[in-house]
């Protein structure tokens, strides 16, 4: 019967939109360029949680360059006080809202990213409207509905 669902949760995959599955853009955790990292803005990552952190503009908060993998943080001294723009930055990887959960399960599992954001406008400036990653669609599959 578990097999049966998650079969048919695989087939529903090609037919929902990440839209429907992702974390929408106000829920999301970011940090602009110029965000110094301090002890209180290190603190603050680590009382989020996330791994990655979606970088945006400091003077449009919906046009985003890169995403922040907390990792790099291990071998930082937060007195230092280095602005976000002085790191080096991972790639975001943008599509649209309509694409499928399957398409989006295809691309991460190529390995090239775990996070993606959707725009309305991608690779153009603006249009964030929200974040997708493995975990999202994962559950979809066998998450509790
Ligand atoms: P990992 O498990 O690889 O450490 P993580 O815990 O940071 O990563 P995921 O497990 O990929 O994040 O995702 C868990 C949930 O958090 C998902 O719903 C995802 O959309 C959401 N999420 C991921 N990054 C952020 C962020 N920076 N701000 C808000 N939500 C996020
Ligand atoms: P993330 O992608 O969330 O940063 P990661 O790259 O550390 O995590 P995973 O993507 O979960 O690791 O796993 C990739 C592969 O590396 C898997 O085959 C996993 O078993 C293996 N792996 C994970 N952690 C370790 C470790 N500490 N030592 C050796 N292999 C590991």
């Amino acid at each position: 019967e578990d097999e049966v669902h998650i079969i048919g949760s695989v087939l529903d995959l090609r037919d929902k939109p990440v839209s429907k599955v992702m974390t929408p853009i106000q829920d999301v955790f970011t940090l602009t360029m110029d965000d110094i990292l301090d002890k209180e803005t290190v603190d603050k990552i680590l009382f989020h949680g996330y791994s990655r952190i979606p970088i945006c503009a400091p003077e449009d908060q919906s046009n985003f360059f890169g995403m922040l993998l907390v990792k790099q943080l291990i071998t930082y001294d937060v007195e230092d006080a280095l602005p976000v723009r002085c790191f080096n930055l991972g790639i975001l990887p943008e599509t649209s809202p309509d694409t499928s959960c399957l398409d989006i399960l295809n691309f991460f599992q190529e390995g090239k990213s775990h996070l993606a954001l959707l725009s309305s406008n991608p690779g153009g400036v603006g249009g964030a409207l929200g974040v997708i990653t493995l975990e999202d669609v994962i559950e979809e599959l066998i998450g509790e509905e």
